[in-house]
């Protein structure tokens, strides 16, 4: 199947590369499956409706940090970060399922505190834990989400589907998560140092909260359906709102225009960027894990979005496939560039 005579460095191929050079090796043989690998979800033929499923893993030490992430905080992400894949697809999540690796480091209240936190966001989306999976893990807790959906077949909203000349839209804020964790970690970095000091998070509520507990936007594709709005193009930001435009723009052939002016930032995260000398905007278009809904609606539907509070129309669809432009507030461009895993590791 591959020629494995060399020896060649993941790092120098991607996260993207790389699954596109497993892919390529395995053909789609029921004619059920509508859609295999390269969406929020793959997508089933169930006969009325379509069904969606994704997974996504979270290992210690690489998507959490256990001595500031609170396990009930934690089990509440790990469903919710699967299940924002399903409304990534304009679907409605039903069922996940709970791969767990244990350490003996754990006590059962430990693995009851994550539970909490799990059941907490199965009642809020609706979703029923099904099934999964429980082994002993000798590096770190692992836990691996796979969440399971359906849509109308006529719902369905893919990556690939802008087209030139639509408008960039994007729910809630941008970078938060990001800034929230660059407290977390400065503030372990002084814990560690002077280890009587508490830290005081109170002024940082809104970004830790955006880096602990990452919301599903379930009401977003919920007001989509009321406004009577189809995207034409819809994902969940999961890596960065860079890293998802390059994904759309390549699927859609097309790409995108962005006014920095409109990113919609919070003011805890543009002080909070400032005080680390960072720019709010570069924090907005490459923090991960905001978890926030980024699609495109024809230029017809701006009338039944312009007065969400909650949508930011942030730019427009150009047809130069997978050019994507910032537009800043002092009337220059500067080419949007994917930043992507290996470095960040935010997938
Ligand atoms: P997302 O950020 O929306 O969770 P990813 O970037 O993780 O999506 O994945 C992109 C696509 O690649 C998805 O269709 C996913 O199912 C697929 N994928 C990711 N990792 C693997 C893998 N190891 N083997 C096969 N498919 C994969
Ligand atoms: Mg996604």
């Amino acid at each position: 199947m591959f020629d494995n005579s060399d020896r060649t460095e993941i790092s120098a191929m991607g996260e993207f590369g790389l699954i596109q050079h497993l892919a390529q090796h395995f053909e789609i043989r029921n004619g059920k499956t509508v859609k295999g690998i390269g969406d929020d979800a793959a997508v089933v033929d169930h006969g009325d409706h379509y069904g969606l499923i994704t997974t996504d893993l979270l290992m210690e030490g690489v998507h959490f940090d256990l001595s500031f992430h609170p396990l009930k905080h934690l089990g509440y992400k790990a469903i919710t970060v699967a299940v924002s894949d399903i409304y990534a697809m304009n679907g409605m999540a039903e069922q996940v399922l709970v791969g767990i690796g244990l350490s003996n480091r754990f006590s059962l209240e430990a693995v009851e505190e994550l539970y909490a936190g799990m059941q907490i966001a199965c009642e809020q989306l609706g979703v029923d834990l099904v099934g999964g999976d429980t082994t002993t893990s000798r590096n770190g807790l692992v836990i691996s989400v796979t969440a399971t959906g359906r849509v109308d077949k006529d719902k369905i909203v893919y990556r690939g589907g802008a087209q030139a000349g639509d408008l960039l839209v994007v729910s809630g804020d941008l970078g938060g998560a990001y800034m929230g964790l660059q407290i977390l970690e400065r503030e372990k970095r002084v814990f560690m140092e002077v280890p009587n000091m508490q830290p005081d998070l109170e002024q940082y509520d809104y970004i830790v909260g955006r880096q602990l507990k990452a919301e599903a936007r379930k009401d977003v594709i919920e007001l989509l359906k009321m406004l009577d709005v189809k995207p034409s193009s819809l994902m969940d930001v999961s890596d960065g709102v860079a890293s998802e435009l390059y994904h759309m723009g390549k699927a859609s052939g097309v790409g995108f225009h962005v006014y920095e002016e409109k990113l919609p930032i919070d003011p805890q995260t543009i002080d909070t960027a400032l005080s680390f000398d960072l720019n709010p905007s570069i924090v907005a278009l490459n923090g991960g894990e905001d978890y926030e809904l980024l699609f495109t609606v024809a230029q017809s539907d701006y009338e039944k979005i312009k007065t969400m509070p909650d949508f930011t129309v942030i730019g427009y669809a150009t047809d130069v496939t997978s050019k994507n432009m910032l537009l800043t507030k002092s009337g220059n461009q500067f080419e949007i560039k994917a930043q992507g895993w290996p470095e960040s590791q935010k997938e």
